[in-house]
């Protein structure tokens, strides 16, 4: 249903009322404080959020891609560190629906109101960007599997009450539910970084952790490519969106600033240099706004260039948030340099954006991968 003025999905609209109300001034307390707390998690699974990528016929809301990408754009102008808990939350929702057992399934509602909060756990020390360096391994035994190795920075980890995580095994690499009640489990938290300080990262280790059969998700040699491939697709759009709440909330303080200061005598608004800092930002901006919309709309209709679509919004979205963030201090001299103030903790939000889910420089190598097979299947050859 949608309101009657914008057109906007009244989900949507009472979503974003509960951003401006209750999680704006929370999310200013989480991020000063370095934690985002667990009253999060039933506010957004109030809203909807937590089950937006779960299907109604397993307790879920259902949302549109585009309806969660704005929720994550809403969440991430006001908390990036709170809108991961969506990207991750989202991740694994979405990948026990398509491909958990149907034990797995039986949990989605638990995931979609909040009950419990779910944690995507594949990158390990050495195996951030290239998973093919995963150390962890699963064995199978009598009626299970046991798991051993370590996985880092595990976003909300350390809230989380289950984790998909990533493991060898001898028939190839295979995911996994592990519960943090699980016998062999230890969650510990992880040393904060700059950015998305308030993610709750931990360190997951699997010490002979045995998970009974029905936990594998999906089959042997089909993880790392299907599941974590389309987790990860999924996951950039999710971040693609976070990132331009990001970008649009540095550029509004960027706006404020250069239209309330003067200096020599005239508007920070007035030099030419600083309009044209202006102007270069609203641009990416407002590109990184259109691309992610136009990734969203290409899942909501199953296209087949899903994944070029979100490499291109990823790729332009942290990038519109690292020059809105570096615009953003900029213009705001010594005041944007101080220790914990917003502005400093824009920045370092900035930079993780070009980190997770697949760093700029393999986003760009696959990004180009995607642009020659699009232009071979669409080209009739010749300048057109
Ligand atoms: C705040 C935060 C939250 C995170 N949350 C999670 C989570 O919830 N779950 C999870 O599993 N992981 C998580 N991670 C880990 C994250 O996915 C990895 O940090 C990321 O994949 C990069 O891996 P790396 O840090 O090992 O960097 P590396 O792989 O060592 O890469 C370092 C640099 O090398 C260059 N490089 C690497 N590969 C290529 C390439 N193919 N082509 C060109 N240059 C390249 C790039 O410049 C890159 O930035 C998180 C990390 C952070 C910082």
């Amino acid at each position: 249903m949608s309101g009657p003025a914008t057109g906007e999905p009244e989900h949507l609209a009472a979503f974003e009322a509960l951003a401006a109300d209750k999680l704006a001034p929370l999310a200013e307390d989480w991020e000063r404080a370095g934690a985002v707390s667990r009253e999060i998690v039933p506010l957004l699974a109030g809203a909807g959020l937590l089950g937006a990528l779960v299907p109604t016929a397993s307790g879920g809301t259902g949302w549109s891609h585009r309806d969660y990408g704005e929720a994550n754009r809403v969440l991430g102008a006001l908390s990036p560190s709170a809108q991961s808990l969506l990207t991750v939350h989202g991740m694994v929702t979405q990948a026990l629906a398509r491909w958990g057992s149907a034990p797995l399934r039986a949990l989605l509602p638990r995931f979609a109101g909040g009950h419990a909060v779910a944690a995507f756990a594949l990158s390990e020390a050495d195996a951030g960007s290239d998973v093919r360096q995963l150390a962890s391994t699963a064995e199978q035994v009598d009626g299970g599997w046991r798991l051993t190795g370590v996985k880092r920075w595990i976003s909300f980890g350390q809230l989380a009450d289950a984790f998909l995580v990533f493991a060898r095994t001898a028939a190839g690499d295979a995911a996994f539910l592990v519960r943090r009640d699980d016998r062999g489990v230890t969650v510990s938290p992880e040393a904060r970084t700059a950015g998305l300080r308030a993610a709750r990262l931990a360190v997951l280790e699997l010490d002979g952790c045995t998970v009974p059969g029905e936990r594998l998700v999906g089959r042997p040699g089909f993880a790392l490519t299907q599941i974590g491939g389309r987790a990860l697709t999924y996951g950039r759009l999710w971040v693609a969106f976070g990132a331009v709440g990001l970008a649009e909330s540095c550029h509004r303080a960027t706006l404020e600033r250069i239209t309330t200061q003067s200096r020599f005598g005239q508007p920070l608004k007035d030099f030419q240099l600083v309009r044209g800092l202006v102007s270069d930002t609203e641009l990416a901006v407002r590109s990184a706004r259109l691309l992610a919309r136009q990734a969203a709309t290409a899942s909501d209709t199953a296209s087949q260039w899903l994944m070029d679509e979100v490499l291109a919004a990823k790729l332009a979205a942290s990038r519109a948030a690292t020059l809105a963030a570096g615009v953003c201090a900029q213009i705001h001299g010594a005041q944007g340099l101080v220790e914990d103030s917003p502005v400093q903790r824009r920045l370092a939000d900035a930079r993780v954006m070009e980190i997770i889910e697949g760093n700029t420089q393999l986003v760009q190598d696959l990004l180009a991968d995607q642009t020659i097979a699009r232009w071979r299947a669409t080209s009739r050859g010749g300048v057109q």
